[in-house]
């Protein structure tokens, strides 16, 4: 996982350095937990920089461990997804998103929010994916262009050719795509010719080095010039700062999330955040 990207790096946690026999056990845990209803979905909220105004929210899950307390992401998805236990993980998110994105669509203070679900390499691989999302969309009669799948560049990489064909008929049924974590894999320039996406979301290490370290803030800039001359959305991540605000919009980034704005949270929190902007 350590050589995944530069954010992987920063987010390794030593505490899932555990043994074989503690991952199993966790492992086993979570097989169980996934029915059980122990996940959760934080959202996070993503902020047009035009305007100011919530364009759509980043849904993020977490695990409600009964002896553990809440776990993120970092504690339990690498697991997941080498196990191939991230299906039933995905698939869970992936509906439970899509539920929130409907209850909210209905909602005429939160009409427009677009909910993003971030997508694991063996769901972009899966042939049934097409399928599930399909699926969720009309159990749930969301709208497809209220959702946004956000897959990564290593799990475009795996099988470019069959990935760019299901990104295309998700784009055809109206589902947005976000390369997530731009800028931390390889062949980016190439990905945006080849594969159909509607928006690139500019890694948090990057976003972090705005305005103080030369390289980081030009590799921003390029991100953003390059997705704007090819009509593909900006997301900055990780925005923590006012003064990385400013610079992003004065660089033309489209939209920003980030602590400035809000942590992710549950949805009655982010309804009420919401109302008071
Ligand atoms: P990601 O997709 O890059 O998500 C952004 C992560 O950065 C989130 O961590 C978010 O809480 C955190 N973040 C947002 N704003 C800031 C900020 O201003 N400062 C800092 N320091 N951090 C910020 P989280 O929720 O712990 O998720 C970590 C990773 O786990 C995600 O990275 C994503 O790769 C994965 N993940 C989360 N939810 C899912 C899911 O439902 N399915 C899959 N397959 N992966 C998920
Ligand atoms: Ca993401
Ligand atoms: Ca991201
Ligand atoms: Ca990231």
């Amino acid at each position: 996982a350590k050589a995944r990207g530069r954010q992987r790096v920063e987010v390794h946690d030593p505490r899932t350095d555990d043994g074989a026999a503690d991952r199993l056990r966790l492992l086993g845990e979570l097989r169980r937990g996934i029915p059980d209803g122990q996940l959760r979905l934080h959202h996070q909220p993503q902020v047009r920089v035009h305007d100011g105004r919530i364009s759509g929210v980043e849904a993020l899950v977490r695990w409600q461990h009964p002896v553990r307390g809440l776990l993120p992401p970092s504690e339990f998805i690498d697991l997941a997804e080498q196990s191939g236990l991230v299906r039933e993980l995905g698939a869970w998110v992936l509906d439970a998103a899509v539920e929130q994105a409907a209850r909210w669509a209905r909602d005429p203070e939160c009409a427009t929010v677009e909910v993003a679900v971030n997508l694991s390499t063996r769901q972009l691989t899966d042939p049934g994916l097409v399928d599930a999302v399909t699926g969720a969309l009309a159990r749930h009669r969301l709208a497809a262009h209220l959702l946004v799948l956000e897959v990564t560049e290593t799990a475009l990489a795996v099988d470019p050719d069959a990935a760019a064909a299901t990104l295309a008929t998700l784009k055809d049924l109206g589902v947005g795509v976000s390369v997530d974590d731009f800028g931390t894999g390889y062949a980016s320039l190439t990905y945006l010719q080849r594969f159909p996406v509607d928006e690139l979301k500019i890694d948090r290490s990057f976003v972090t080095g705005l305005g103080v370290n030369a390289s980081d803030t030009a590799i921003v800039q390029a991100c953003v010039q390059l997705a704007r001359a090819v009509g593909v959305r900006t997301v900055a991540e990780g925005v923590e700062t006012e003064e990385q605000r400013r610079l992003l919009a004065e660089m033309g980034c489209d939209v920003v999330q980030g602590y400035l704005f809000s942590r992710p949270v549950e949805a009655a929190a982010f309804q009420e955040w919401a109302r008071a902007r």
